[in-house]
């Protein structure tokens, strides 16, 4: 293998490997994959673990390999359904037996006998025969009877990889195995400053372990208690709903319902546009939880957020289940309110507790955590997850749910860690919401609508620009601005004004929902994602400054109730390709197409011209991945800051810090 050893080895295209012809080359290619290193770093996205495990020991729903010897094999008709199989009773060292039963494969019984010793991989069921466990179609593998040797092929871990048809995981598997020794010389672009305060690998043993993995810890795979499904509490939980869920919604709920049942803790994200209804598919997997004695926690970015989660929680949850209590944690808290909810989670008589980042910095614990979601989920940092979870039992599933839309086509590769649900229909009986472009002298149109629609007794938000450059700055102009609103345009009107540094946001936000305040003023930083149906108008001054998928989003907080509603976007920059840009929003009503769009205009291509950036796929989409970039960020503002290059070059501080703001995303 003289690849192995050539200097420029990692570069060298993929049918230098051992058994790859152009065949296989191509069908890599599919997948992003030519050189040795474009090899090495497509880790896989997953892994079956198959540990194994005495037959006593062995948990329904979840995978396994068992080693045992076969009692007898024979092959059986089915009654009922006439359906041929074969069946075997197994027994492993303690003298416990299992029934493994095939479907339509005849062809086991002349590879195992009765006296073989074999071991077996698959998914553990729930076996009503004689209370036994089973497996059903596992895969095997005959061993020496003597019982030396283990199994090679069957058992432990195996990794999932990205595939296009032709090519399986066990064949990049043994690629990777040929490629790996070159991992050494992988070069690592992080600083190690920058590893070290993110707690990251170097690239070579990040890259080893990502392929094969040393311990179960490496693919974090320590097991979450499986969360058995029960029709009767969804059966109940939907009865308790004033509403019928949306299909998409089901296929969710299902999904999710599927994963907790296992032993690899769930990871998956749920990825829906505002108002698709998320909560109550998180509800329905708390409800699920609940039933088998495990409690979850729910953490929201704001204070704010994390009340309209206690309401829409204990509306889903606290009637329909008796017993079944939600608690709030929240920094705002009075002392024993906070005692009382602490103790409620450790002693395990709170079923769900929700609340903002509190919860970790209290550090409060479950007696019995078996369930662990965030909302927002880009919201927060690896490491902030990282501390919910680590409050579980073993690790809790995981269900993140955010409304950034994401676009199909890069969803794969963007959470390539955690599997996806969509919700990608909305609950029935929304009106459409009217998006209409304002140029700058057509102000006083949206003042008048405004007016007509507080006439009518409903209410009205107002965003203030996005301001960049800092908070402080944001708050003063919003304050300006609601008090110019108030003097000048709706002096009788009942206005009121929120941002982020208001200490008492929730008794503003409070105020709105009563009613009581006609028109909110927010700053664009303040996250009104609360539900007031009654809100029928989102007036966003300086719209040309946001996002496509951002505005979006704030469009998403008006047309909740019955009533008509208006998005109004006004703009400072009346140049054409500004406003063909927020013509689309008035356009595109669905937010992933919105986002596609926005990656599509202020994308990387922009920045430096398409293909021209000389980076790979993976390193454009992980600078999409939101959290990620956040993180990123904020490395790449320390450096701006701290670096001499710099001092000198004030242009090219410049330049880079204005790309640092395009390259943000909400
Ligand atoms: P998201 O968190 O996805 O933005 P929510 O869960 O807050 O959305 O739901 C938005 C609103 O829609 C809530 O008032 C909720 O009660 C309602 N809702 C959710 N699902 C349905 C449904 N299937 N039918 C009718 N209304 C629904
Ligand atoms: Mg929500």
């Amino acid at each position: 293998m003289a690849i192995l050893t050539h200097p420029s080895a990692l570069d060298a295209s993929v049918e230098q490997l051992a058994e790859v012809g152009p065949k296989t080359a191509r069908l890599l290619e599919k997948l992003g994959i030519r050189t040795v290193r474009d090899l090495l770093v497509t880790l896989p996205f997953g892994w079956e673990s198959f540990v194994e495990s005495p037959i006593s020991e062995l948990v329904p729903g979840a995978q396994a390999s068992v080693v045992g010897t076969i009692l007898s094999i024979k092959p059986l008709t089915t009654q009922r359904r006439r359906m041929r199989l074969v069946e075997a009773t197994v027994t492993d060292d303690s003298g416990a037996q299992m029934r493994v039963v095939w479907f339509h494969s005849e062809f086991v019984l002349r590879q195992l006998h009765a006296g073989d010793r074999v071991a077996f991989a698959g998914v553990v069921e729930k076996n009503r025969y004689r209370g036994q466990p089973g497996m059903v179609n596992p895969r095997y593998e005959r061993l020496d009877k003597r019982g030396e040797e283990g199994p090679k092929k069957v058992g432990g871990l195996t990794p999932k990889y990205h595939l296009v048809a032709g090519l399986t995981s066990s064949r990049i598997a043994e690629l990777v195995e040929q490629a790996l020794p070159l991992a050494d010389r992988l070069e690592d672009l992080l600083p190690a400053d920058v590893r070290e305060r993110h707690d990251l690998l170097d690239i070579s043993e990040a890259v080893r372990r990502g392929h094969k993995p040393e311990t179960q810890h490496d693919i974090a795979a320590e097991p979450a208690l499986p969360i058995p499904y029960r029709q009767q509490v969804i059966d109940q939980f939907k009865a308790g709903l004033g509403f019928e869920l949306t299909h998409a919604q089901r296929r969710a709920t299902w999904e999710a319902f599927q994963d907790m049942e296992k032993t690899v803790p769930m990871n998956r994200l749920l990825n829906g546009d505002v108002g698709s209804g998320k909560t109550a598919v998180a509800a329905a997997c708390v409800a699920m939880a609940h039933a088998c004695g495990l409690q979850s926690v729910v953490m929201a970015p704001t204070e704010i957020l994390a009340r309209q989660h206690l309401h829409s929680f204990r509306a889903y949850l606290e009637e329909t289940f008796p017993g079944l209590t939600v608690e709030l944690m929240v920094s705002g808290l009075a002392a024993p309110e906070r005692r009382r909810v602490r103790a409620a989670a450790a002693s395990g008589h709170c079923a769900l507790v929700v609340g903002t980042h509190a919860l970790i910095e209290d550090d409060v614990e479950f007696a019995n955590l078996g369930l662990g979601m965030v909302d927002e989920q880009h919201r927060f940092g690896t490491r902030q997850r990282e501390l919910l979870r680590a409050k579980g039992r073993g690790r809790p599933h995981f269900l993140a749910m955010t409304a950034t839309p994401i676009p199909r086509t890069l969803a794969l590769a963007l959470y390539g860690e955690m599997t996806l649900s969509v919700i990608d229909e909305m609950p029935p009986g929304r009106t459409p919401v009217t998006t209409e472009v304002i140029e700058p002298a057509d102000r006083v149109r949206a003042y008048e609508l405004v007016r007509r629609e507080v006439a009518a007794g409903h209410q009205a938000f107002v965003i203030c620009p996005l301001i960049e450059e800092s908070e402080t700055l944001a708050v003063r102009s919003a304050t300006v601005e609601a008090q110019r609103l108030q003097k000048e345009i709706f002096p009788d009107l009942r206005l009121d004004l929120i941002h982020g540094r208001l200490k008492d946001k929730d008794e503003v936000m409070r105020r709105f929902v009563n009613g009581e305040v006609q028109v909110l003023v927010a700053t664009a930083v303040v996250e009104v994602g609360v539900d007031v149906p009654n809100a029928t108008v989102m007036l966003i001054e300086g719209a040309d400054r946001f996002g496509l998928a951002q505005l979006h989003q704030f469009r998403g907080r008006v047309g909740r109730g019955s009533a008509s509603s208006h998005c109004l976007l006004l703009s400072d920059d009346p140049s054409e390709p500004s406003l063909n840009r927020l013509h689309l929003v008035t356009r595109i009503s669905d937010g992933f197409e919105l986002a596609e769009e926005d990656m599509r205009i202020r994308g990387m291509g922009e920045l430096m011209g398409p293909r021209q950036h000389g980076l790979s796929d993976a390193a454009m989409n992980a600078l999409l991945q939101p959290e990620l970039l956040s993180e990123v960020r904020q490395e790449a503002e320390r450096i701006l800051e701290s670096d001499p290059a710099f001092e000198h070059h004030p242009l090219l501080k410049a330049s880079v810090a204005r790309r640092l703001e395009l390259t943000s995303i909400s």
